[in-house]
């Protein structure tokens, strides 16, 4: 009879026993490594993480610019107004002519006037929210077949925020309302002046919705003809007493770098225009922003 000795028996168990103990071994050791890689690889991916977190973080923090404190005011002589009282009527219309009409300006009462009794000048009385006052801008004369159209083939638009005027309760309302058409007045000036130049860049800004992205030039204009309304409506606003409204953008206007600066604040996302972010960085350059590169 062939019997296992007990003794080969003991030895096979032990060499059982061994290589199980190996093979746990190995795999405990895989398993740590394992871990250990996976450790190793998620603290890379938190790195990269926080790094770019920081980076955002950075790259925001470079943006930040507040506006400087608001220096003295230019002394100018006030206005002389003729405008009250104001017609009792609510027609739009009809308180847009008596505000053209009795502007303090005369470039407003007389050059204004007599473009839009000329036809020279259309009206658009547009419904608007509060924000949106004003805007002088061209159309194809496509768009309003009984205008005729000017040297460069288009129709000249005055438009105002109809809910704007008909809202009109108090006395400062009605000179805001005046230094809201006398900016848009200033935008005719630019518009005319571009013309005589035949400057296509700068007539590109007056084309309203019809142009796609702004060419770096024209941004150029945008900020240019934005600037220097502001300025001289902030000038205007001071000469009729209403400098502390607009956001209180004019508090600024005594101190060019100063107004520069919170032009570019004024509004949230840093654009002329709606619509036409390819200008930041332009208009932060412009306004001497210490790193316009990041609005990029
Ligand atoms: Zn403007």
């Amino acid at each position: 009879m062939n019997q296992t000795s007990p003794d080969r028996s003991l030895k096979f168990l032990i060499a059982i026993v061994a290589l199980m103990a190996i093979a746990v071994g190995a795999f405990i050791g895989w398993t740590r490594y394992d871990a250990h890689r996976n450790a190793v690889q998620l603290e890379a991916v938190r790195n990269q993480t926080q790094l770019a977190d920081q980076a955002k973080l950075d790259h925001e923090r470079l943006k930040e610019w507040p506006n400087q404190p608001p220096g003295p005011l230019p002394k100018l002589e006030p206005l002389p107004l003729n405008l009250f009282p104001i017609p009792a009527t609510r027609d739009p219309e009809a308180l847009m002519r008596h505000l053209i009409a009795r502007h303090p300006s005369p470039k407003i009462h007389q050059q204004l006037l007599s473009l839009l009794n000329s036809g020279g000048m259309s009206i658009d009385l547009f419904n608007a929210d509060r924000k949106v006052v004003g805007q002088f801008r061209t159309v194809d004369p496509r768009a309003a077949p009984t205008a005729k159209p000017d040297a460069n083939g288009r129709i000249r638009v005055f438009g105002l925020n109809r809910n704007r005027l008909a809202s009109m309760v108090s006395e400062r309302d009605v000179l805001v309302m005046e230094t809201f058409v006398y900016h848009e007045w200033l935008h005719y000036e630019q518009y005319f002046l571009a013309t005589l130049n035949k400057n296509a860049a700068e007539l590109e800004t007056f084309i309203g919705d019809e142009v796609g992205q702004y060419s770096p030039e024209s941004c150029e204009y945008f900020w240019k003809h934005e600037h220097d309304a502001w300025r001289d409506t902030c000038l205007f606003a001071i000469q009729i007493g209403v400098v502390d409204y607009f956001d209180r953008l004019c508090l600024w206007v005594g101190d060019e770098t100063a107004f520069k600066q919170a032009r570019f604040n004024y509004t949230p996302d840093h654009t002329v225009t709606p619509g036409h972010p390819e200008c930041i960085p332009v208009n932060a350059k412009l306004a001497g922003h210490p790193h316009p590169e990041v609005f990029q």
